[in-house]
């Protein structure tokens, strides 16, 4: 752990230097900055009155499924869609209060979520009749902003700052799953009112979870069954067969490939793997972060393209992108790391919602044919 204030340079292949500061917010909550250009040591003190931590819910025991579910009723107040004069992820003196970030300027910012749904510390957990569990939501949830600029994407981010932003969820994906309590860490962003965005600025977020969540922890278990009978990687084999198969590839660079499941269940869903046995973020090398850092963006583009207006022009698109990776404590040996990008927009102004099938039993029915998806991905090249 670095002390507060104190800068150091993150190990860094030539030519990409980042420097992380860690201080602290009025609140006490952990504020990161991680800096890859010349800029002023991030020193600012946050100048907003100290009021008292948020804490986090609990979580209880779905014992007919053996799902977690956090109870986190504070949430309910938190910020919805402030104007751009009082975003909290702009840098304070952008708007007309203190915002999220002491600092003037930043080049990418990971702070502690002042709403968390998990965090050290929680309220008490209540007492519960026999046949029910509930546990403190240990953990912690944090806010990644990708840029201080407050008008724009990921997708169009300069190459150097989403490699710094891959730096960064490298760098919480070690620190937290080697904390106590965390048993997995989930980078993610969403993009878009219509997948229920709370803020503009361009941000993600980043679950350090105190349960293996249970879309994991089947795959995880999958793998498991699939290396113990192959003693291969399922994740790998995945991979072969789509680039032997074709038909749903939408990219190939030199590390990374972009594929549409053979299974999709989204009207657009689209994986990014990397060509090594790579278990988590933390893990990929320099070469495979650099490459990411063109390459996902590229495709983030072709999303905005993918369904356009009556003029012609293309619509942005509402999506989830969702790292999927190896839970913090065990499981590492057989986890491979992939991005899953999906979308709810079906076509302009059409949602599809997990209504009766999906929310109910779980049974996927996708309208859109998954080849199909991936040749109009691959039409958007460019
Ligand atoms: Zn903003």
């Amino acid at each position: 752990m670095t002390s507060d204030g104190a800068t150091h340079v993150l190990a860094q292949a030539a030519g990409h230097e980042v420097r992380r500061t860690v201080r602290t917010l009025a609140d006490g909550r952990e504020i990161i900055y991680f800096d890859d250009t010349e800029a002023a040591p991030r020193a600012a003190v946050d100048a907003r009155p100290h009021e008292s931590r948020s804490t986090a819910g609990h979580v209880r025991h779905d014992v007919l499924t053996g799902d977690w579910v956090a109870i986190a009723g504070h949430r309910m107040n938190r910020t919805f869609l402030p104007p751009k004069d009082l975003c909290p992820l702009c840098p304070t003196g952008r708007g007309s209060a203190p915002s999220e970030i002491p600092d003037a300027d930043y080049d990418v910012v990971v702070f502690e979520n002042r709403f968390p749904s998990y965090a050290p510390v929680t309220e008490p957990v209540p007492v519960v009749a026999d046949g029910f569990e509930a546990r403190p939501a240990g953990g912690r949830t944090e806010v990644v902003c990708f840029t201080s600029d407050h008008d724009t994407s990921f997708s169009t981010l300069p190459t150097s700052r989403v490699r710094t932003v891959i730096d960064a969820w490298a760098d919480r994906t070690a620190e937290l799953g080697a904390r106590g309590g965390v048993a997995h860490v989930y980078c993610f962003e969403n993009r878009g009112q219509e997948i229920g965005v709370t803020l503009h600025h361009p941000h993600g977020q980043i679950y350090a979870y105190p349960y293996v969540p249970e879309r994991t922890a089947t795959m995880l278990a999958r793998a498991r069954e699939h290396h113990a009978t192959t003693g291969r990687l399922l994740g790998a084999d995945v991979l072969a067969a789509e680039r032997a198969d074709g038909s749903r590839v939408v990219a190939t660079g030199s590390h990374w490939s972009a594929y549409v499941p053979f299974a999709a269940r989204w009207p657009m869903e689209l994986h990014l793997a990397p060509h090594r046995d790579v278990p988590d973020l933390a893990a990929l090398t320099g070469e495979e972060r650099d490459e990411l850092a063109s390459f996902y963006p590229e495709l983030l583009r072709r999303l905005d393209r993918y369904h356009v207006d009556d003029r012609g022009d293309g619509i942005p698109m509402p999506y989830i992108a969702a790292w999927h990776q190896a839970p913090a404590k065990g499981g590492r040996e057989v986890s491979r790391l992939f991005l899953q990008l999906v979308t709810i927009l079906r076509a302009p102004g059409k949602l599809k919602y997990l209504a009766g099938s999906e929310s109910g039993v779980g049974g996927w029915v996708n309208d859109a044919q998954p080849e199909s998806i991936a040749a109009r991905l691959r039409d958007l090249a460019g």
